[in-house]
């Protein structure tokens, strides 16, 4: 009998669940949809019928499970601190008990970007990587920061949270501040920035779409200012850290082929003073990546490696 440990992925809208072995090799996976608006029960709840579901038709056995969660995490306690407003009754929630009542295994949480980080470290474009900064470009921007082989997610468990530094410009960010990575490399940011340059409506993707086939300077533009800040940002951490190894997750990254010659150019004319070459590398996993980190991460926890 297969001896696995389950990765879980909730997010705002889907919830992922990856079965994997010994190696986070993903023996089966399921997404289904996360009940966001009916609170951290129902999500929990959704979560475990999809692990049964996938125990039940795989036949393996189950010896723990790892969750990924969008917003603050006490990773240690395993609850959820702080939510978006797009989640009812999930600050507070208590998501490794629940789990752990229900399933009879240990559980264990993280957040999604640090999870996100701990499956491109395991298996993913930076396996076996001492030293990392992780980077998503979604809807806003995440980061983490693996240090000596290790997640640091510092005293307060905001390590790495490269999106809302200051020093790119002074455009309002969603979290109050002004002028973080986030108002131009996310989602939501290519959007606004699109929209301001030409009065057109068009979503992340689809200013992807008019860079890459039709000739749009302005949307060449705004993935270039991307790119850019990126960059600046790498650039940072290489400075403050000595870390030069990046990957960069999330859709946003999926237009690599528009992001990546902007990072380059900006790389390429400030190196960092180190003089160490960055390497900047799209992340491996897709959407799975954080639901393996997660199953990294009990995986880690369980001890050194599964059982047989
Ligand atoms: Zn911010």
């Amino acid at each position: 009998m297969t001896h696995t440990v389950a990765g879980v992925d909730i997010g705002g809208t889907t919830t992922q669940v990856a079965l994997c072995e010994e190696d986070l090799t993903v023996v089966d996976r399921l997404e289904v949809p996360t009940p966001a608006a009916a609170g951290g029960t129902a999500m929990v709840g959704a979560a475990l019928d999809a692990v049964r579901l996938l125990l039940d038709r795989t036949g393996a056995t189950l010896l723990g499970v790892g969750v990924g969660a969008a917003g603050v995490v006490d990773a240690r306690a395993g609850r959820v601190l702080v939510a978006s407003d797009s989640f009812r009754g999930w600050a507070g929630f208590a998501v490794t008990a629940a789990v752990e009542e229900a399933l009879g295994v240990p559980a264990f949480l993280d957040n999604d970007v640090n999870a996100f980080l701990r499956g491109e470290t395991a298996v993913g474009a930076v396996a076996g990587e001492p030293q990392v900064l992780g980077m998503t470009l979604g809807t806003g921007v995440g980061g983490a920061l693996w240090l000596d082989g290790a997640l640091y997610d510092g005293p307060h468990g905001a390590a790495g949270e490269i999106g809302h530094v200051p020093g790119f410009g002074d455009l309002p960010c969603t979290c109050g501040g002004r002028g973080h990575l986030e108002t131009l490399a996310s989602g939501r940011a290519i959007e606004a920035r699109y929209g301001q340059r030409t009065g057109r409506s068009l979503s992340a993707r689809g200013v992807a779409e008019a860079a890459a086939g039709a000739d749009d300077p302005e949307a060449l533009a705004v993935y270039e200012g991307a790119g850019a800040a990126v960059a600046r940002a790498l650039l940072m951490t290489a400075g403050l850290l000595d870390v030069t190894t990046f990957v960069v997750g999330g859709g946003v990254s999926r237009s690599w082929s528009l992001l990546e010659p902007a990072i380059q150019r900006t790389l390429t004319a400030e190196p960092p003073v180190s003089g160490h070459p960055v390497r900047v590398l799209p992340a491996l996993l897709g959407q799975d990546s954080v639901a393996i980190g997660a199953a990294a991460r009990a995986r880690a926890e369980l001890g050194t490696g599964v059982r047989h």
